[in-house]
């Protein structure tokens, strides 16, 4: 058993590649044709001289070979995932089941109207009950992820303000607070960002945004509840001197888990807002699949909504592109439809107190351990939290101990690490957000994990400082590992160019 276990651990089995032996074979191909080559369709100088060098392999040494792969990876469905502000719950397998039936899966989005009638309809029903379920006149499904949602909603924005007024204005305040894909957005809609400071309480105070929002403010991008994990319970007031001032609200939806079924953003003064399917809705996240990020807006803003606009006229579902006001195309088809097959049956299958029950877990989760944890580690806001908790290495900096050291040690304890070193505005921050998904159970597992990793701060900070000992890797150089990234497999020994 134990050596077992050290041997899933150790990694150096071969290679694909390496495990490659002549003739062998994991496919059956019909017997090769030499009428129906393709030399002539191809031209000569796109043909190969040699044919490629391809691992020889049975099915089942392809089949072991990844399914070890996958096993190297971190994933929702082999443990807890805490990532703050990334909202990593489970995602339902009757999602995928879904997903993948003929009709949804087995379609070709040029197919004509008449037979998408089945997809046009979920889409529709899709963008209807997120403007419910959020209090926004009307939703798109188009954009691929919540960056490229706020992308659609700041430059819908612009657009209007060109119409208005004939200037789109310069400016747009982003709280201290915001994800990064926040002025990310500004800027790639030629905004410059004006950097709103948040109060002493975690929240944005209307006094900030009454001093700031001057003639060549465009408006505001609002995260509500903020990346702090606190409701920004100003946000009506600032509303509304953002409105009186000819500014428009954006609202980053990212943080909905906490807020959804209770509060509806398009009541307190948002005028576009966007979802994150691959968070609140249980689609795959990251490496599991495409984004989502549906916009919804105000009645005001619904004329600019990308095309097509999926619409129902009698009973068809039809594509509307006869909308001259629209911004455009921000994709082709119609999003990612697989995605919003996905969040589609989720929300049916939760139902309207369903979602709110989600809301309530999610939060009642993250002061569970906001309270278990903030005698231990220092907590810059340690009343309640919404739906995530920001705690930091203050206590375990005497030891020589940082923040990264401790979630890297959560990694040989089974955890994923939280996310680090963010909010900014929280120095070397550990931000937890555990969602409604995980059972008491699992939370006191991950509380012990890091009450122990405390205890060894103290006792043996090397065991942090080293950490992690039980993964292929240890510490990598994460900046290289974006600037230069080795995406090409290589024989052993031979050094990357
Ligand atoms: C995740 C996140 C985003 C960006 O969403 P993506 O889907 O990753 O592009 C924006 N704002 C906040 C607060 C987020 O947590």
């Amino acid at each position: 058993m134990a050596e077992k276990a050290i041997r899933e651990l150790t990694f150096d089995e071969p290679l694909l590649i390496e495990r490659s032996v002549p003739g062998r074979v994991g496919y059956s191909l019909p017997q090769y044709d030499e009428k129906c080559s393709f030399g002539e369709a191809i031209p000569a100088s796109y043909q190969r001289e040699r044919p490629p060098v391809l691992p020889e392999l049975s099915e089942l040494d392809v089949m072991r070979h990844f399914v070890r792969l996958s096993r190297r990876n971190y994933h929702i469905d082999g443990g807890m995932y805490p990532l703050g502000s990334c909202t990593m719950k489970y995602n339902p397998k009757i999602n995928e089941a879904m997903a993948r039936l003929d009709g949804f899966g087995g379609l070709h989005p040029n197919l004509p109207v008449s037979y998408l009638q089945g997809a046009l309809a979920l889409i529709h029903e899709l963008q209807n009950l997120l403007a419910e379920i959020s209090g926004m006149h009307a939703v798109t499904l188009h954009p691929n992820a919540g960056a490229h949602g706020e992308w659609l909603g700041v430059r819908m924005i612009r657009k209007r303000l060109i119409e208005r007024d004939g200037s789109p204005r310069k400016l747009i305040l982003v709280p201290d607070s915001a994800h990064g894909t926040n002025p990310a957005t500004c800027t790639l809609n030629n905004y410059k960002v004006v950097s709103l400071k948040t109060g002493p309480d975690g929240v944005l105070e209307p006094s900030e945004v009454e001093r700031l929002m001057g003639p060549d403010v465009a408006g505001i991008m609002v995260t509500n509840p903020n990346t702090l994990g606190l409701y920004e319970r100003n946000i009506t007031t600032i509303a509304e001197i953002v409105h009186a001032r000819g500014g428009y609200v954006y609202g980053d939806g990212a943080n909905f888990n906490a807020v959804m079924g209770k509060v509806k953003l398009g009541k307190v003064g948002v005028d576009i807002m966007h979802f994150n399917l691959h968070k609140t809705f249980t689609t795959p996240h990251g490496g599991g699949g495409p984004g989502a990020g549906p916009v919804g807006v105000v009645s005001e803003l619904e004329p600019l909504l990308p095309v097509p606009r999926v619409v129902k006229r009698d009973d068809r579902y039809e594509l509307d592109f006869d909308r001259p006001r629209s911004v455009g195309r921000i994709r082709i088809n119609f999003g990612n439809f697989g995605m919003h097959v996905r969040a589609y049956t989720y929300i049916r299958e939760m139902g309207a107190a369903g979602l709110r029950a989600v809301t309530e877990m999610a939060v009642l989760n993250a002061n569970y351990i906001l309270s278990q944890l903030r005698d231990t580690y220092h907590a810059p806001h340690p009343e309640l939290c919404m739906h995530e908790c920001v705690l930091n290495d203050k206590k375990q900096a005497a030891h020589g101990v940082k923040t990264m050291d401790i979630a890297k040690r959560l990694i040989d304890y089974g955890f994923h690490p939280p996310t680090v070193y963010f909010p900014l505005l929280v120095r070397n921050a550990l931000m937890i957000e555990p969602t409604e998904t995980e059972s008491k159970e699992s939370l006191d597992e991950f509380i012990s994990a890091m009450k122990a990793i405390a205890g060894e701060a103290e006792s043996d900070p090397q065991l942090l400082t080293a950490a992690p000992r039980l993964t292929y890797t240890g510490r990598v150089d994460e900046a290289r590992a974006v600037r230069q990234p080795i995406l090409t497999w290589r024989s052993r020994g031979q050094e990357p160019s």
